[in-house]
Parts: C-alpha cells; sequence; structure tokens
C-alpha cells in the first residue's frame, strides 16, 4: 500500500501469526524498516515484487529493535544490504546471546545513534525511544512527517514492557519525546497506521494518560 510518493507500507495483517508492518523508502536508495520474521518473509517478498523489486534491491535495512517479528528476516538479504540497528540494542542483544550461549549471527554494518541518518536523497532522524528494549528507535521523515514507532506505540496502543530489557519509566520518558515532533503519520510495528496531524495528537495523548495509570 502506497501511504505517500517513496512511501510503502506492507502491512501484516494475519491474526493468526505474530509479524510486524514493513515500511519500504524508495528514493535514489531503497530503505526497508523492520522486515520481520525469517519465516513469514513472503509477504514482503510479494510487496517488493508487486513494485518490481527483489530484496537484493534493497541498499539498507533498518531495525526499531531486535525482537525477532522485526528483525529475524535481515538473513533473507544478501550481501550488498546493509543492515543498521541503534548502538545500545546490538549491545544489549549482544549480551542477552552470550548469557543463553547462542551465537551471535547478526552482521550489523551500521550502529547508529541520536540525530540524522541519509540515506540518498532520503533524510531521515533517528531517535532513541527506550521502554519497549534499551536500544528501541523511532525513526522520523520530515519530508512527509512521518514517525516509524515500532513498538513503542500503535493506534489506541503502547508496546509491553514486561519483555526483558522492559522498562516502563523509560517508556513514559520516550512518549513524552514525541510531543515534540510534529507527526502527520504513525507508522505502528504493529496494527493500522495513523493517518492526520489530529488524530497522532489524540492518539499519542491516549496513549500517555493510559500508561500513567498502569504506573
Ligand atoms: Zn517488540
Amino acid at each position: 500500500m502506497q501511504i505517500r510518493e517513496g512511501l510503502h507500507l506492507f502491512q501484516w495483517n494475519n491474526p493468526a501469526e505474530n509479524n510486524c508492518n514493513t515500511y519500504f523508502l524508495s528514493g535514489k536508495r531503497k530503505v526497508l524498516i523492520d522486515p520481520g520474521h525469517f519465516a513469514l518473509f513472503g509477504h514482503v517478498a510479494k510487496g517488493l515484487e508487486l513494485l518490481r523489486l527483489e530484496p537484493k534491491d534493497v541498499d539498507l535495512v533498518l531495525v526499531t529493535h531486535f525482537h525477532p517479528d522485526h528483525m529475524e528476516a535481515i538473513k533473507r538479504f544478501k550481501e550488498r544490504t546493509f543492515f543498521a540497528i541503534y548502538r545500545e540494542e546490538y549491545h544489549f542483544l549482544k549480551e542477552v546471546l552470550e548469557e543463553r550461549d547462542e551465537a551471535f549471527e547478526t552482521n550489523f554494518h551500521i550502529l547508529l545513534k541520536e540525530g540524522s541518518l541519509k540515506v540518498g536523497g532520503i533524510q531521515l532522524e533517528i531517535i532513541h525511544t527506550p521502554g519497549h528494549s534499551p536500544g528501541h528507535m523511532c525513526i522520523y521523515w520530515p519530508r512527509h512527517k512521518a514517525l516509524f514507532s515500532g513498538d513503542l506505540l500503535f493506534l489506541n496502543g503502547i508496546g509491553r514492557t514486561d519483555l526483558i530489557g522492559g522498562d516502563p519509566e523509560a517508556l513514559k520518558e520516550s512518549l513524552g519525546r514525541l510531543e515534540d515532533l510534529e507527526v502527520e503519520i504513525l507508522l505502528p510495528g504493529h496494527g493500522l497506521p495513523v493517518i492526520g496531524k489530529e488524530e497522532c495528537i489524540r492518539n499519542l495523548k491516549w496513549a500517555k494518560e493510559t500508561l500513567y495509570m498502569y504506573l
């Protein structure tokens, strides 16, 4: 589904399986946000195919956080694609795997920190938003006033904080940081997008009020 020029959503809407929404940003360079589970990658490949593209055409994959339903499918991409994750998330993932005595197979080329990220003509802002996981990041695209919120904020929902590395106080602070952004399109990791400035403000306000009730 094309949301704006150069901004596509490969929406996941199978309630029987857990996978994330994938976003595709198309310019001189091709960027994919959160490719999802390895075994469920078919729907991303199909979305690309409809645009007459293949996974090998993707230049950069950004993952909002380390959970398998967002990240696992990076193994589907070939050598020419770069992978990027927030610096703290990378170190946390490494620690978790070492504790479990599992091999660290994921090869990230870029460890991100806060600030601008320019990919071809696509200018993005990286925002560290811990709470759901320690190095969770949101990605803001000023061109469309679009926020890719990962598992921080959904339509009528917020991310879980009961998983490893979760922190409700940090999530609350991260939601607070979003107030400074002008968002007209909220693109969450799961569920439907929120379109329209007023709707985005209402959704964030609701999320914060709901969270305060549980803290
Ligand atoms: Zn998650």
